[in-house]
């Protein structure tokens, strides 16, 4: 069929068409198309059942659900295998599975653990941990203040000879950089490290192929996919994803119990303890089907369109500082401060404007230490905003601005 406009793609989302105000705050968690919506009722309304375990039709149905929609998401992240794509309740339990199943068994006192400075906390607090445990060490590298990593500083930490894993956001929360993940893959491998990708950022935003991009471990969340929220995923090649211990014991994820000891399931199910969100597990599939009829690329074009465009209009505003590169690596994130004044007051007087913000550190403060500063507002754009959204967002700062200057701060 015919391509949908993105004008139609709006009408979509219940929310965006009937809320009134401009949400600019996918970045935080995505609004919900009536697919995705109608699909979490539909589950209840038809079969709903727990999986892996019914001898009836029921149970079949619903776990036929639920493993299709592995196969849906499988598919968008062009993932082969679809038992190497394992469902968690998102990007933060992804990232602390592989921190404890794969550091724990790995990492020996002394090793390292290579993060950056654009971190969000997610994929620095499980390392932490598990360092802790270790007696391993964490170490970033540094952050320019274009907003871009500093790649001298990464080859030289990758020269050390003792980092075993290299934990990295593919996009940046907080800037929007799109970090040349491909590239960094590559010169961790040569030097025996695994990579993590954080993709919180980079599923709903980018087309996103992980049989190419180089990646061991690749970590997601639903909610900001148009996915509901509690469920998520981790990728990780299959070799290395099946040789690793689990992360939590329970149901469904043995071969063999006895009372002093058990044996485990292989792929997905070792990692999948517990009843799983079921009816989330579905509706993301819906989510990641929707995506695809659009096309991510088409996505990653609108959203680059609308930063290159609220980029250049913000420029314009005097006494703005903002944040990030400006360039083909720059997601649709637009962080920003108003010179003197603090971003929670920027955000409340925008919201009292009908427009929706965050304000704060996003959970990235090493990334604020580093440009020297504590947090930012920040607009965040996707598929369901506008130009008109931006233009609204521009006149109001305008008035914010006006507000202030006319208090003499
Ligand atoms: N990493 C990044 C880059 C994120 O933007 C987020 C969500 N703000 C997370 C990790 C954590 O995701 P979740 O809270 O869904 O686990």
């Amino acid at each position: 069929g015919q391509a949908r406009t993105l004008e139609a793609v709006r009408d979509d989302f219940p929310l965006i068409r009937e809320w009134g105000g401009v949400y600019l705050d996918s970045a935080a968690t995505s609004q919900k198309p009536e697919s995705v919506i109608a699909a979490l009722s539909e589950h209840y309304r038809t079969r709903n059942a727990n999986v892996h375990r019914g001898a009836y039709r029921l149970s079949s149905e619903a776990t036929a659900a639920y493993e299709g929609a592995r196969s849906s998401v499988a598919r968008l992240l062009g993932v082969e295998a679809s038992e190497s794509l394992i469902f968690t309740r998102g990007t933060t339990e992804s990232i602390n599975l592989v921190a404890h199943a794969w550091g724990l068994n790995h990492l020996e006192a002394g090793d390292e653990i290579l993060v950056t400075e654009l971190e969000h906390h997610s994929n620095l607090v499980p390392w932490h941990l598990v360092a802790g445990y270790r007696s391993a060490r964490v170490v970033g590298v540094r952050l320019l203040p274009d907003g871009r990593l500093d790649l001298e500083d990464y080859r030289d930490k990758l020269g050390s000879g003792r980092v075993r894993m290299v934990a990295l956001t593919h996009i940046s929360n907080a800037l929007g950089t799109v970090n040349p993940v491909a590239e960094m893959a590559r010169m961790a491998h040569e030097v025996g490290a695994k990579v993590l990708v954080d993709g919180a950022q980079a599923v709903p935003h980018l087309p996103v192929n992980l049989s190419t991009l180089g990646a061991d471990f690749y970590a997601f969340s639903g909610h900001k996919m148009l996915g509901p929220s509690g469920i998520g995923g981790l990728w990780g090649r299959p070799e290395l994803l099946g040789a690793l211990p689990p992360f939590m014991g329970g149901g469904e994820m043995i071969r063999e119990v006895f009372v002093d000891h058990s044996s485990y399931a292989g792929l997905p199910h070792r990692f999948e303890a517990g009843t799983p969100a079921i009816e989330a597990a579905v509706a993301l599939g819906v989510a990641a089907e929707y995506l695809m009829n659009l096309g991510p690329e088409r996505i990653w074009q609108h959203d680059r369109a609308l930063v290159s465009y609220a980029l250049e209009r913000i420029s314009r505003i005097e006494g703005i500082e903002s944040y990030g590169p400006v360039g083909e690596d720059r997601a649709g994130v637009l962080s920003f401060n108003l010179r003197g004044v603090h971003a929670h007051d920027v955000a409340s007087m925008l919201d009292e404007r009908g427009i929706m913000v965050r304000s704060g550190h996003h959970c990235a403060q090493p990334t604020w230490r580093r440009l020297g500063t504590v947090g930012s507002v920040r607009a965040s754009f996707y598929l369901y905003n506008t130009p008109q959204d931006v233009d609204r967002l521009i006149a109001a700062l305008e008035e914010v601005r006006d507000f202030f200057g006319e208090h003499g701060l």
